[in-house]
This record gives C-alpha cells, structure tokens and sequence, in this order.
C-alpha cells in the first residue's frame, strides 16, 4: 500500500497538516489506530469520530471509485448553501460540496456559476447568453476549486433538490455539449445524478401561484405573487446589508449591474437609484430567471433537446406526495396539515383547459374530453408544491403504486414515444430505495416514490431530521456501493 502523499487529502476536515511533520509514513489500515491517537488532540476530535470519519473514507491509495467520489449538493429555488438547508446532507460522506449559486437566477446562470464553483475561476455567462439576456458576461470568481481533479477519470455524485435537480441535469448536458470553454468536458464526469422532488418536468405552480402567464413568452400577471417576490429580492439586494448578505442571503444578482445602494446628491437622485434598481429588471424583462425556467412548457423545449439519460451514468429519483385522491370528488386533498397544505389542495382541484395544457405538456395526447379530464386527474397528486407526475424523471410519468396499473398504463400511453418509436417512460418505481437492488444500470432513471412528505421534507432543519438522517445514510450508502460502469451494467436502450 502506498504511502500518504503530501497532497492527499484525509477524510472530513482533517488534513496532513494535523500530522506531526516528522515523515512519519502512515499505513491506512495497519496504522489507522496510531493515527487516530495522534490526531485526537490535535483536531480536537474524540478517537470515536475520528473512526467514524475514516469509516466513511475509502481506501486513501484506492484509485478512483464510487466509494471516493465527492457528493455535489445542489439547492432549490429560494435555496442557498447555509448548513440548515442541507444539515443531514452534509453529514455521513467524507467529502460533500456545497453548492454557492444563485437562489431565483436561472437555470443557465446557475449551471455556469455550478461549473466554475467546483473547477475554479470566474464565471463566464458566455457572450451570446449575456447579450442576449442584458447582464454582464462574467460573474464571480472562485479562487479555490471545490474540486480541481474533476474529469472522466475523477467523476462525482451529484444531488439536486427540488430546481437543483433540474440544475444537475442541464449541468450534465452542458458537460457533454463542452460548452465551457478552454475545458474538454464529458458527461462521464457525473458518476451519479440523484433528483429529489425535483420539477423535472416543470412546476405548474409558478402559474398557478407564483403568477407566470401560461405561454410561450410568459410574462407575470398583475401584482402577481412571483412578481412582487422577485421585486422584494432586488430591494434586499439593493439594501446591500454585509451582514445579511454575507451570513443569511446572497441573491447573487451582480452581474445584472450595480445593484447596492450608492451615495447621491439628492433624495430624488437616490429615489431614482432605487427605482432603476428594484424595478427596471433586465431578469425580467429577457425571462432569464429561474420562475421561467420551471415552467412546464419551457421545461419541455428544455428537456426535448437533452439526454434524458447518459449510459455513463446513474441515476435516481425520489418523489414525494403528500395528497390523497378523494373517492368521491376525485380531487386529491393533503393527508397532513403543514405549512404548505393549503397549497396542496389548491394544486389538487385544479382543472386545465385543453389550450393551456397544450402549452405546458406539447407531448401529451389531449384530443378527446375524456383524456383531458384523466389527465387532469392524473396531475392532482402533489407534495404541496410540485405535482408527482413532474417529479418522477424527464418525461412526463404516470405511475404511481397507489394508482392502479391501467390507469398509470393509460395516462403513460397519452404521453407519447420518443422520435424511434420507443415508450418515454423506461424507468423503475419502487417504494424504497432497498427494493431497486444492487444490480443497477447506467443509463437508466431509478424512481423511488415517497408518500406522505411535502416538498420541504427531507432538506432544511424543519423536516423530521431523524427521517433525513436514515434517507442521507441510506442514499450515500447506496452510491459509494455503485460499480464502476461497465459493459454488463450499461443499460441497452
Ligand atoms: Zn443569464
Ligand atoms: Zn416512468
């Protein structure tokens, strides 16, 4: 076994400038007790969560595996890198990065600023974006990679929740595409794509509550909630607060200009910097946030153009509902009172009209009355934020185990077959995620339906943290096993 290189990193926060520098060669397994002794007091670490630690740790000389490969977290809409979003995300795998991008920007901005987060540098938006859109080109800049090594030959786990797993997937197409430039880019570099409770397929609240017009060019509705949302997040930007900006929140809105307070002449000059900052949104005006893109309709342009699934990868999906199908009414109703209950019932009585959901899913077969209302049925079930079917992965999908198998047979045959021919829906539902196996296959999306959660549950110190404790463990356990792909586990499509 080879020696601990200067540059190899130890597991968690540990680092070899704990070691005592007297080139003492460590044995991971022969001298792992020694070395818990001799950390112990210097990383003011018990030997117990020392142990722990490396248990979570591959093999230091291993060459790369699942087991080894980092977990890139990456949060939702409204979410940001704090420990209380992710909390039990954080924990039980020995190298976890967090996510450092725009809350509300788009799905374009937040892949790009995903991408120079973990290679380094500063964020390049691409000239034709950033003219387009009316922001400046190049944003932040990383001055530490989160992980320089990042390649084919050193690919990660990624884990999207909510809008962030839509952000992984394009991030994954943007890898593929090599629309970075200066970096030879695969989709090989993502080992694992993991979504949970993500829009994959859109999310119709943003025009049921948040206030987007359904159409091809939404725009928001009058003194629309998502509208008055995004104002709310210009005026916290512009207040400039360091302390809140720097510890709670950062919009990261600055490459849409100069965004903070200034020094002015007079009460007028400065009404009119409020004005020119808070109202006259080019994040608006050329649709280039994130609202937009979590549209159904947009979703679905997005998704036609891009890999539903790469055979160099794996990947997994967690649903969550938290509705109930009334036997009587036929509209579904929340089977919990939370927070976002009310929301849950509003999205399970809602009925569409054949115009809009024609906008929203192009796909769908809805030539007769009768498969309008089955599939305005079938789009009530929801975990108060996200209807189940949008959850599930690209492509609509109506299987549910609490539906019975020719309903879900009969919505999936109204959605329609890929270009060749072939269903759209290939994937595996299960209830757990123990019940897929061990023997999985790249290329292939692997649905585990949660019911009783709401959209928040499992991120955020508001869920049950013992329930996210179990669902972390149990996820991370179940990636670190993963075989490297190879011939017998690709998936033949
Ligand atoms: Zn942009
Ligand atoms: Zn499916």
């Amino acid at each position: 076994m080879a020696p601990l290189l200067n540059n190899t990193p130890l597991p968690g926060s540990l680092s070899l400038h704990d070691i005592p520098s007297d080139n003492t060669v460590f044995k991971y397994e022969t001298d792992v007790k020694q070395l818990v002794q001799a950390l112990s007091p210097l990383v003011r670490k018990s030997p117990k969560q020392i142990e722990k630690l490396l248990s979570q740790s591959p093999r230091i000389n291993d060459t790369h595996t699942a087991a080894n490969a980092p977990v890139l977290l990456v949060h939702g809409f409204f979410g940001e890198g704090q420990d209380y979003y992710w909390w039990n995300g954080m924990k039980h795998h020995h190298n976890v990065i967090v996510s450092d991008i725009g809350p509300i920007s788009s799905q374009h901005d937040r892949v790009c600023e995903l991408f120079y987060q973990m290679v380094g540098g500063t964020v390049d938006y691409g000239e034709e974006h950033s003219q387009k859109c009316g922001h400046a080109r190049y944003g932040r800049t990383f001055k530490t990679p989160a992980y320089a090594e990042w390649s084919s030959e050193n690919p990660i786990h990624i884990i999207g929740y909510s809008f962030g797993g839509n952000t992984a997937r394009a991030l994954q197409q943007y890898l593929h595409e090599q629309r970075f430039p200066g970096y030879d880019t695969a989709a090989d570099w993502i080992f694992s794509l993991t979504a949970i409770a993500a829009p994959l397929n859109g999310a119709s609240i943003v025009h049921d509550v948040a206030g987007l017009s359904i159409g091809e060019s939404s725009s928001f509705r009058a003194l629309a909630p998502g509208k008055l949302l995004e104002r709310a997040f210009r005026l916290y930007d512009w207040m400039d607060i360091s302390v809140l900006r720097n510890n709670l929140y950062n919009p990261y809105f600055a490459h849409f200009g100069k965004t903070g307070r200034t020094e002015a002449d007079s009460w007028s000059e400065w009404f009119s910097m409020l004005g020119a900052s808070i109202w006259n949104t080019p994040m608006e005006n050329s649709y280039d946030h994130g609202l937009y893109d979590m549209t159904p309709g947009k979703c679905s342009r997005m998704n036609d153009k891009m890999v539903d699934a790469f055979d160099c990868t794996y990947y997994f999906s967690f649903t969550k509902t938290l509705t109930e199908e009334s036997s009587w009414s036929g509209i579904h109703m929340p089977t919990t009172a939370t927070l976002l209950s009310p929301v849950g019932a509003f999205l399970g009585m809602h009925n569409y009209d054949v115009k809009s959901l024609q906008t929203m899913y192009p796909n769908l077969d809805v030539s007769t009355e009768e498969k309008v209302a089955a599939i305005n049925n079938g789009l009530r079930r929801n975990d108060c934020v996200v209807p189940t079917v949008l959850q599930s992965h690209p492509g609509l999908c109506f299987t549910h185990a609490d539906q019975s198998v020719e309903t879900s047979n009969y919505l999936n045959g109204l959605v329609g077959t890929h270009e060749d021919g072939t269903a759209k829906c290939a994937c595996a539902h299960k209830a757990t995620l123990q019940e897929h196996g061990d023997n999985l296959q790249t290329g292939k999306w692997y649905v585990t339906d949660y019911n009783n959660m709401d959209h928040g549950a499992l991120v955020m110190t508001v869920s049950d943290l013992n329930v996210q404790k179990i669902f972390f463990k149990s996820l991370y356990s179940k990636l670190r096993a993963l075989p490297m792909p190879s011939e017998e586990n690709y998936h033949s499509l």
